[in-house]
């Protein structure tokens, strides 16, 4: 309804029905330290480079959103620098003076003209969708069809390749009460060694813990045959892509008594229609980024539920804002059996945000905020940005 303000000159009602559009977007990259290497069968991190984007609305509202991967160009055909440069160049025109307020039309329009880059749409599908929750007042789980639930189980990553340090480390997280299930990153040294190693952390942590491994793509067939029944015996519930074929990864699901998880091969619906289609997987794990975005993890979701798959939260390592969005999008999932592991901001040495997020018993909160429910800390931000004031200090390793 159009109010006429009293003693205000009349206001054309067409004024009123103009639609806030897209008068801006804005990309930035920082580079920020991580509290130890992060060892992956394809790459070690040191430290994790972020990619954000701010979307800038006529109606004064700002989104953000963010795109990171793990390793560079390690992990998939997107880079920090190649995700800034598309969404300056490419995104950013297709994006100007449409309406802000239609979010998954404009992402239409976006895919039109823009292929693949699906870590770099959901960064801005993120953006689009925190500057209209922000605009309505409701949080962007509401957006993505009612939130289920507030807290998320949390699993943490132990992969600093040593195993005395990796049971020490999961013992501070079991004293904290931040996290109760460990994924071990494997596949880069000999299987034996791996098997040893994860054999030996589950003894340690015995029922007090879930332990579950991810081999990132690195064994053979029949090395993950003979890895998988050892997995099994070591106690390990569940196994994450020890293959990098999908039809190799729907030969070995149900032939051990041990869960198999699609995570590379999952690339979004179509994928995962395909891997549900020939029982490829007992469980998916999904990425917003990998996904294309949140829109697209909840068809990734309503796929495995029709098929009886399992479903996780898995995370590329994002800092806070890609967190969020991922957690907001979880929280809507009718079925999430076996937690997440939006562990990314914890990685990282350095908040970028005005108030930390809650991890704790075992969960993280999902901010009940308008939007993403974050406040970004600018002068964090403006200091950690590759271009900003961190360029003019000398760091080891860096230019
Ligand atoms: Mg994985």
């Amino acid at each position: 309804m159009h109010i006429q303000p009293m003693n205000q000159p009349y206001a054309p009602l067409s004024a009123a029905l103009v639609a806030p559009v897209v008068t801006g977007v804005e990309t930035v990259i920082l580079d920020l330290p991580t509290i130890r290497p992060h060892k992956l069968s394809v790459a070690t991190m040191n430290g994790q480079v972020l990619t954000l984007v701010r979307v800038h609305c006529s109606d004064g509202v700002t989104g953000i959103g963010e795109c990171t991967t793990i390793g560079g160009l390690a992990y998939g055909g997107e880079s920090p620098e190649s995700m800034k440069t598309n969404i300056d160049t490419w995104f950013a025109p297709v994006m100007m003076g449409q309406d802000a307020t239609r979010v998954q039309a404009l992402m239409a329009r976006i895919g039109k003209m823009v292929k693949d880059n699906r870590f770099a749409k959901s960064a801005v599908e993120c953006a689009l969708l925190d500057a209209q929750g922000k605009r309505l007042g409701l949080p962007v789980s509401e957006l993505l069809g009612g939130r289920r639930r507030d807290r998320l189980p949390v699993a943490w990553t132990l992969a600093s390749g040593d195993t005395a340090r990796d049971i020490a480390e999961a013992e501070r997280m079991l004293d904290l009460r931040r996290h109760n299930i460990f994924k071990l990153k494997i596949g880069a040294r000999p299987l034996r060694d791996d098997i040893a190693h994860v054999a030996a952390i589950k003894a340690a942590l015995g029922d007090r813990a879930a332990v579950r491994v991810d081999v990132n793509m690195a064994w053979s067939e029949g090395e993950a045959a003979f890895g998988m029944a050892a997995l099994a015996d070591a106690g390990c519930d569940l196994v994450e892509q020890p293959v990098a074929s999908a039809a190799a990864l729907s030969r070995l699901v149900r032939r051990f008594p041990v869960a198999l998880m699609a995570d590379e091969s999952l690339t979004g619906p179509e994928s995962a229609f395909e891997i549900a289609r020939v029982q490829g997987a007992d469980v998916f794990a999904v990425k917003l980024e990998q996904s294309g975005g949140a829109f697209n993890a909840l068809r990734v979701a309503a796929i495995a539920d029709a098929a009886g798959i399992g479903l996780y939260g898995g995370t590329m390592l994002e800092g806070a804002v890609g967190t969020v969005i991922s957690a907001h999008a979880f929280a809507t999932f009718a079925n999430l059996q076996w937690g997440t592991e939006l562990f990314g901001p914890l990685l990282l040495t350095e908040d970028i945000l005005a108030g930390p997020l809650d991890y704790s018993d075992f969960e993280l909160t999902v901010p009940g905020g308008p939007g993403l429910g974050l406040t970004l800390d600018e002068d964090r931000v403006a200091f950690f940005a590759r271009d900003g004031i961190r360029k003019t200090i000398s760091l080891p390793g860096k230019a």
